[in-house]
């Protein structure tokens, strides 16, 4: 996916303030944080959005979530509590079309979403 920004991310060919990595996935910091901590978990291919997983994608899927706690405690607000978020399509707000799980805290955060 040569045009994918997120792609891009992961092939290093545009920056980004990287906060992990590992074979499957990708973290790095929101470039318009929406809190204090605000970081992004991708998969390393692409895939459109989480409703285009598959089963066999279940190991990719597990490790998302366990890198988002594992990038809560890498912020430290583990204790305070955070919020994962994963926009999916229009209704989503979804405005980049690579999976992402967004991790969230720092501040107390409103609910409902608007
Ligand atoms: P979503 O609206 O759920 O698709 O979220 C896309 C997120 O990507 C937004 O929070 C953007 O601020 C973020 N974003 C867009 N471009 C970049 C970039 N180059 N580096 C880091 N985050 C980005
Ligand atoms: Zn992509």
């Amino acid at each position: 996916m040569s045009e994918c920004l997120f792609c891009k991310i992961v092939a290093r060919t545009i920056p980004a303030a990287l906060v992990y990595e590992d074979d499957l996935v990708v973290a790095f910091d929101d470039i318009n944080p929406q809190a204090p901590t605000h970081t992004l978990v991708i998969p390393r291919k692409h895939v459109t959005s989480i409703a285009e997983l598959q089963d066999s994608d279940i190991e990719l899927l597990g490790r998302l979530m366990l890198t988002g706690n594992k990038i809560a405690k890498l912020k430290g607000i583990t204790d305070a509590g955070y919020r994962f978020v994963v926009n999916t399509g229009a209704h989503g707000g979804q405005s980049v079309f690579h999976l992402h799980l967004h991790v969230l805290g720092g501040r107390h955060l409103a609910w409902p979403p608007g």
